[in-house]
């Protein structure tokens, strides 16, 4: 069987850690299995849907690396959410209510007050045609409900494992609002129908309306997908997500400069019995997933984690993935300034101020019982540097001296970079080359 799942975004905001895990975890379970997935941008809300952001979303799922197999919007699919209502409303699942939000909350106040649960009454399925015909008079427009079973529904889920959801404990839902508009809830159902959605993968927050759709999807039709609920995001505190990091969007990842793959390793990490560290390729990543791998407990999100993920995938970038980021950087210094400094950065961004430190003038720092050292340094250093120069001067510098360690170093890394750390230093003075190391010991601006 094909496998074939879907994300189903609405475009009312950019995407943010939350729903691009759940991007990442359907396109990861469709790519190992050589099946199918579909984008589906959930704009029935006409409103607070924008062309801006369904590009958004896409530009971010691109740079991300999830591509799409099949994309459609559910706002150009209206007549056939219309056609799924009609046969609902002909077989007595779909009825016409006429309460306001006031009434309904003044109903569900009362509920409260009685102890009971807050579940709708369902008045609109016993009103006579008279009836519905005063409240139109009124100028009310009616709501539609789905008529629950009122039985338990059951499913076998791939995360959570047996569930059931008693619909008698829910409030029939509302599948059209009163001015004519589908809320999500019976597009999906329609759409996965269509599509042949074999899985439908989601964050647990979903879990009661799934008991909902079950019914909605076997008064439509024989097809029932596969159910996945993902445990919920938290901070690395074990809290719910803080305002600003369940906001945080890809376009602000990738405006600081994070790499997609290491945004993937993490988020394709946590909440699952696998380490938590960078992974070399997608194609990896999709290897190494497995629903039996996610447990119940919350995943972890970590900004810190995602730093060190970022910086271990550096160290091991090839100069070809990164070729075209440093240009757009104006960083120079090709393959063998990126293969010395590579090991000392966590974004890619870092490099420029490496680029600056080894090729833009600048005067080598000396503090003053240094001067008479370093100046001797740059009278032993050879013209022609080699790989084996820096271990051979500074032998040397170490005999003639008597100067060992941190004394016979740090003025030397300080002298030639203007910094108390960074890459080893044999590379580093083969990238300066003999005329610049010497006037920097010299503490001449070069
Ligand atoms: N548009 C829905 C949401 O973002 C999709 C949920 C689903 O995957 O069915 O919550």
């Amino acid at each position: 069987m094909e496998v074939i799942a879907r994300f189903a975004p609405s475009p009312t905001g950019r995407l943010h850690v939350g729903n691009v895990r759940t991007a990442l975890i359907n396109w990861l379970y469709v790519r190992e299995r050589g099946g199918k997935f579909i984008l589906r941008i959930d704009d029935t809300d006409l409103e607070r849907s924008t062309n801006d952001y369904e590009q958004g979303i896409k530009d971010d799922l691109s740079w991300l690396g999830l591509n799409w197999d099949e994309t459609f919007n559910q706002s150009h699919r209206f007549p056939m959410y219309e056609e799924a209502a009609d046969k609902l409303r002909a077989d007595g699942l779909l009825y016409a209510c006429y309460e306001t939000s006031e009434e309904l909350d003044r109903q569900r106040k009362l509920q409260r007050v009685q102890g009971k649960p807050p579940v709708y009454n369902r008045a609109g399925l016993s009103l006579t045609d008279e009836e519905k015909a005063a409240f139109e008079k009124e100028g009310r427009k009616p709501h539609w409900r789905f008529k629950l079973s009122g039985k338990t529904v059951t499913w076998r889920d791939m995360v959570r494992g047996e569930q059931s959801v008693d619909t008698s404990s829910l409030s029939d839902p509302v599948l059209i609002r009163g001015d004519g508009s589908f809320l999500y809830t019976l597009p999906s159902v329609v759409d996965d129908i269509e599509a042949k959605i074999t899985h439908v993968i989601r964050g647990e927050d979903h879990v009661t309306n799934s008991g909902a759709q079950i019914e909605i999807f076997q008064a439509l039709s024989d097809h029932l997908p596969t159910f996945a609920h993902t445990p919920l995001l938290v901070g690395k505190d074990g809290k719910g997500l803080s305002k600003r990091l369940g906001s945080l969007s890809m376009e602000e990842l990738r405006e600081q400069g994070f790499e997609p793959l290491a945004i993937c390793s993490l988020l394709g990490k946590i909440g699952t019995s696998d380490p938590i560290e960078a992974r070399p390729s997608m194609e990896v990543l999709a290897e190494e997933f497995g629903f039996d791998k996610i447990g119940r407990a919350p995943a972890r999100f970590d900004e810190e984690e995602l730093l060190l993920i970022n910086g271990r995938l550096l160290h091991d970038m090839p100069y070809e993935a990164v070729k075209e980021h440093l240009e757009s950087l104006n960083v120079g210094g090709g393959e063998d300034f990126w293969n010395v400094i590579r090991s000392n950065i966590t974004k890619v961004v870092d490099s420029a101020a490496w680029s600056t430190t080894l090729y833009s003038p600048m005067p080598g720092v000396i503090d003053d019982e240094d001067r008479e050292f370093c100046a001797a340094a740059a009278n032993a250093l050879p013209d022609d540097i080699t790989d084996g120069t820096w271990s051979d001067w500074t032998n040397t510098l170490k005999v003639d001296h008597a100067r060992k360690g941190k004394t016979l170093y740090m003025p030397l890394r300080k002298a030639l970079t203007g910094r108390e750390r960074g890459p080893e230093m044999g590379p580093i003075l083969k990238l300066l080359g003999a005329e610049k190391a010497k006037a920097r010991l010299c503490g001449e601006v070069a």
